[in-house]
């Protein structure tokens, strides 16, 4: 189901916690107060939740939110959470996603122990349940076709009206429901309803439809049934088998609750207790599987996996942490009422976590060669650079410096702008870890003019970056050796939509039209410090003075690959900042 995003109420989101992360158990909200209300009334002596995916698309951030209620209730509570796929459309479902949904959850960190169930391996038992019912005279057989149903069953502002089978007797019904599962009708010819009011104020009670017939292959059971449960029939049944107390889902099946209720009372069997909490919605991105399919399809994006994807493996393959999304969903709390989140408190959560815990390198995006005239021709310095400033224990490493270097083309500036206080012609700035260099000559190409080559003079009395002068430089430039850096290749992504709400399209255009033209640009000809040669795919670094990169699969070595995980700029921090004054 998807969540219409037009009437949705853009709130400002949390916050960021003073001095960072935000520890500790989250506060109470009305999901945990309602917890704690049955553990005090009896309702329930123990807590146990479930996170049910259908295995028809990969994760997305919204499920990451999901997943984090669900397995945090329990948590807290010292309950148990399970892993159950909602296989109950062959259809749509596929091994290939269950796998992904295994490898995402189990990455996020929510620990299902040793239950990881099925909803198809309980398709015999609510079978029999099926049964149950039509013997009940609550369910029977119905022949209308699907047209002919939605006919029947009004609108929401006229009631429906019964069908010609619903006064169907017991007998007849359960020989029809035999020969469906027997494999005797074709797809669609029949269905299993419920039978409960079709004047209802609320749809879904309007004899809603339990079983339909479909002949497919099922990436579980195989060919074993013919006949497959809607998910509203199968939910409820799939808690109750597992014990599940507290069954938390998004708003959408808020006004599924009554028929869940409803089969669960009719059967006299366990019955748990549903909770809605609002969906996240993300600006400049879209949380809908059935979109995020659409982008694959169409070939927008190169797989699920995209790092420009909102999909917990798109994410991951950017260089997102666990602990930062995990900390993202515990800033955005359980709420009860649709709202938008900005992106940008995602990737402020993202920095915090990266800053703590990445190394840094140099690396020059954009290289612009530098020759260093007074420094003797084949000397090699080795310089000691500290890892990580935000963690001592981290250490230092050596990084070569010789006559010959890469800066970023972005620091130099022939005829500098007002305020422009990297290099310029006559200008001294600190090479990081380095020296204080001074630029004295630019080679251009004659033909657009453009700097090709920088000469420099340096002051060898400022090794390490000071001079004993007292002499000061506005600037600190990040630079690699020619000789000893290596070749890499590194993707910027940016937005995957210019507009924060995708959806906002002029009547008739298409939304995947507002895709940004620049939300992926390849850079082939970057030079990264030495000491990144032998870096392992998935491997996170800060890139001093641009941002977070990782180590993208497609890199080999010699052939490096890096994707920007997010820049250094923190809007979030802007805004929030902003937003509290002076
Ligand atoms: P569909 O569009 O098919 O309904 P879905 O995203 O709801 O897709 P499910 O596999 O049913 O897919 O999702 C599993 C669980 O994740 C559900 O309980 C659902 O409530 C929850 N969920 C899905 N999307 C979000 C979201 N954006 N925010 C929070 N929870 C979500
Ligand atoms: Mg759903």
């Amino acid at each position: 189901m998807e969540e219409p995003r037009k009437d949705v109420r853009k709130e400002p989101a949390p916050r960021p916690a003073e001095g960072g992360e935000a520890s500790g158990p989250a506060p109470l909200d009305f999901i945990r107060e309602a917890v704690a209300e049955d553990l005090r009334t009896g309702r329930f002596d123990r807590v146990h939740t479930r996170f049910p995916p259908e295995p028809n698309a990969y994760l997305h951030i919204g499920h990451a939110k999901a997943i984090s209620i669900d397995c945090g209730v329990a948590q807290d509570f010292g309950g148990l959470f399970n892993l159950r796929f909602d296989d109950t459309n062959p259809t749509k479902e596929e091994q290939e996603y269950v796998d992904a949904i295994i490898e995402d959850v189990r990455w996020l960190g929510a620990d299902w122990g040793d239950r990881l169930f099925f909803a198809s391996d309980y398709f015999e038992q609510m079978y029999q349940w099926a049964e149950e019912l039509i013997r009940k005279g609550k369910a029977y057989v119905c022949d209308l076709s699907s047209d002919q149903v939605s006919e029947y069953r009004g609108t929401l502002t006229s009631p429906g009206k019964d069908g010609p089978y619903r006064s169907r007797s017991v007998e007849e019904s359960l020989d029809l429901f035999r020969r469906m599962r027997a494999g005797e009708f074709p797809d669609g010819s029949r269905t299993l309803r419920a039978k409960i009011d079709m004047a209802s104020p609320n749809l879904n009670l309007r004899d809603p439809v339990m079983y339909r017939i479909l002949h497919a292959t099922h990436h579980n059971t195989g060919d074993k049934w013919c006949i497959y449960p809607m998910y509203d029939w199968a939910h409820g049944l799939e808690d109750s088998i597992e014990g599940i107390t507290h069954s938390l889902c998004s708003l959408e099946y808020e006004n599924h609750r009554p028929l869940y209720d409803w089969f669960l009372d009719q059967l006299g069997i366990y019955h748990p207790r549903q909770i809605e909490f609002a969906r996240l919605n993300l600006t400049h991105t879209v949380l809908s599987k059935r979109r995020l399919l659409e982008l694959v399809h169409a070939g927008c994006v190169n797989g699920f996996d995209d790092p420009r994807m909102p999909t917990l493996s798109g994410l991951r393959r950017r260089g997102y942490t666990p602990e930062a999304i995990r900390n993202f969903c515990k800033r955005i709390g359980v709420n009860k009422y649709d709202s938008i989140v900005d992106m940008a408190l995602l990737e402020h959560c993202l920095r915090e976590d990266l800053n703590k815990r990445s190394p840094r390198v140099m690396a020059v995006l954009r290289p612009l060669r530098v020759v260093i005239d007074n420094y003797p021709e084949g000397q090699v310095e080795e310089l000691e650079a500290v890892n990580n400033p935000e963690d001592p224990a981290s250490g230092t490493r050596k990084v070569p410096f010789s006559r010959e270097l890469y800066i970023e083309r972005d620091d130099f500036r022939e005829v500098p702008p007002k305020g422009y206080f990297r290099l310029s012609p006559g200008k001294e700035v600190r090479l990081r870890y380095a020296y204080f260099v001074k630029c004295d000559g630019v080679m251009k190409d004659p033909r657009t003019g453009e700097p090709v080559e920088l000469h420099c003079t340096y002051d060898p009395a400022s090794r390490g970056g000071d001079s004993p002068d007292g002499r000061k430089v506005k600037a600190t430039l990040h630079w690699v050796s020619a000789a000893h850096s290596l070749p890499a290749e590194v993707r910027l992504y940016d937005h995957l939509f210019t507009k924060e709400d995708p959806s906002d399209v002029p009547e008739g255009a298409d939304w995947k039209s507002n895709i940004s033209p620049r939300s992926l640009e390849v850079l082939k000809d970057c030079r990264v410090e030495p000491s990144l040669a032998g870096a392992a795919a998935g491997s996170r670094y800060q890139f001093e003075r641009l941002g977070y990169f990782c180590v993208d699969p497609d890199s080999r070595p010699g052939a490096l690959v890096f994707n920007r995980t997010v820049t250094l700029k923190d809007t979030w921090a802007k805004m929030a900042a902003r937003a509290s004054g002076p």
